[in-house]
């Protein structure tokens, strides 16, 4: 029974990888395979815990670090805190290609595939304040794994949606970045996750080509004129990458964008030529970076379809309601930076507060797709008791009076564990936990004991 991942791949992937590198690459590719793969994490700006002095940086994202080994992320504190997210060093380049092209000030993003989270999250902290990132995904499980990763990030000024493509007809020339991370045959995993090798097949690539035409023909209209369409996998064949670019500008009008990178990255370039343009892919394999396989290309769509929003008078939802500050339990309102402009919404008994700019592009997108989770939600009102949510104990936003309790790392992981922890007497009522500063949940110091509030779904089991 072969046991390394280079020893049991497939002929046919084989056959294949022949036509994207020459034969002496192929083996320098089979025996990286063999090592193990690198583990990297990108810090999250709005969230600063500590330097990073004993890591490397990953070269094309300021944010990101090699681990000189994989630590167990689960009992670290400040993990479940949001400070940072484990994510695969080659797919942080899409922070190097956002600093590259040139965005508006207020960017929409969508990120059409975004389960779990980790361009979204990183669109997130690259668009901040003044911009808004659609995280989308279609199936059910993996947008609450989504939802969850978002809520940690804690920027609120990201929408979770979960669609199917053929839900964003109503938003084309909506968009000024629409990410295409596609469903693939998974062939730059082969390291990190040996059963993709087992799930591989030329059937199963063929497969993923027709889904990603599908995609791609629901979705090609999203982004405004002299907007970007994105299209990334993390596969290596020609099939579901330079021809699906092909595919692309086929269909619909793209100008071809060019990103510069440094040699030393040992990133790949990869020409696309379609009748009279040439495009541009970009290509990780893990003989030449220190990363996992991915491909990537960036395009301009042409034109001026631009589908700007104006405020309507009433917002009319099947669940969501507009509320004022006064409408508002007055313990959420008191805590509130009375400074920083937001809007607020009702939805059943729990409060939400999103950016007073966002409103027209929120409401908009509340009329279209199917929304998981906006903005922060700020807690709710049950039978007349505020309970303030974990959702803003984790975001970024102002809990302006709210007495705050500095936990150890130990202490920390009996809370994330939902155990019970202990607080002196001193201050009573509802406690902001902390580890290093960092915001972990509230619990209630009742006097004679304190109340754990971390969400039971959350809590740490080992
Ligand atoms: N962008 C994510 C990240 O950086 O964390 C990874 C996305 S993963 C490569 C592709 C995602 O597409 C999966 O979450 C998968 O559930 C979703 N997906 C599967 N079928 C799809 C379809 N028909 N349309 C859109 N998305 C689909």
């Amino acid at each position: 029974m072969p046991n390394k991942p280079s020893e049991s791949l497939p002929g046919k992937f084989l056959e294949q990888l022949e036509t994207v590198l020459d034969p002496q690459e192929i083996q320098d590719f089979r025996k990286s395979l063999a090592k193990a793969s690198p583990t990297s994490i990108r810090f999250n700006p709005h969230k600063p815990i500590s330097s990073a002095s004993n890591m490397d940086p990953v070269p094309w994202c300021p944010t990101a670090y090699y681990l000189p080994e994989r630590p167990s992320f689960t009992l670290d504190p400040s993990f479940h805190g949001g400070a940072y997210y484990v994510q695969e060093a080659s797919s942080t380049f899409l922070h190097h290609i956002l600093s590259t092209i040139q965005l508006p000030p207020s960017s929409i993003a969508l990120d059409l595939c975004a389960a779990p989270g980790g361009k979204s999250t990183l669109l997130s902290s690259y668009l901040g304040e003044t911009g808004i990132v659609v995280a989308n995904e279609v199936i059910k499980s993996r947008a609450q794994v989504l939802k969850e990763n978002i809520i940690k990030w804690g920027l609120g000024n990201t929408i979770v949606t979960q669609n199917d493509p053929s839900h964003f007809s109503d938003l084309e020339g909506f968009f000024d970045i629409v990410l295409v991370d596609a469903p693939c045959s998974g062939e730059g995993m082969f390291r990190k996750d040996p059963a993709a090798i087992s799930e591989w097949s030329p059937e199963n690539v063929s497969l993923c080509v027709a889904r990603q035409q599908r995609i791609i023909d629901q979705v090609g209209a999203l982004p405004k004129g002299g907007g970007y369409l994105i299209y990334a996998t993390c596969t290596y064949n020609r099939k579901e990458n330079e021809e699906s670019i092909a595919f692309l500008t086929r269909e619909f009008a793209y100008d071809p964008v060019r990103i510069p990178v440094r040699e030393e990255w040992g990133i790949r370039e990869s020409e696309i030529a379609v009748e009279d343009d040439t495009y541009y892919g970009y290509r990780f394999f893990p003989h030449q970076v220190t990363g996992e396989g991915l491909f990537i290309s960036v395009l301009r769509r042409t034109g001026n379809s631009d589908q700007s929003v104006g405020l309507t008078k009433e917002f009319r939802h099947s669940h969501l309601k507009r509320v004022s500050p006064k409408d508002i339990p007055e313990e959420i309102s008191s805590q509130l930076d009375s400074t920083r402009a937001i809007r607020l919404y009702q939805l059943g008994e729990s409060y939400f507060a999103i950016p007073e700019k966002k409103q027209p592009i929120f409401e908009k997108l509340a009329d279209c797709l199917n929304i998981r989770y906006f903005g922060v939600e700020l807690g709710q009102v049950i039978r007349g008791e505020w309970l303030p949510s974990h959702e803003w104990a984790l975001s970024v936003l102002e809990k302006k009076n709210i007495p705050r309790l500095e936990l150890s790392r130990d202490e920390a992981l009996k809370f994330l564990k939902k155990d019970s922890i202990s607080a002196d007497n001193s201050q009573k009522g509802w406690l902001l936990i902390t580890y290093l500063g960092l915001p972990l949940g509230w619990v209630k110091n009742l006097g004679n004991r304190v109340n754990n509030y971390y969400p039971k779904a959350w809590r740490i089991r080992s």
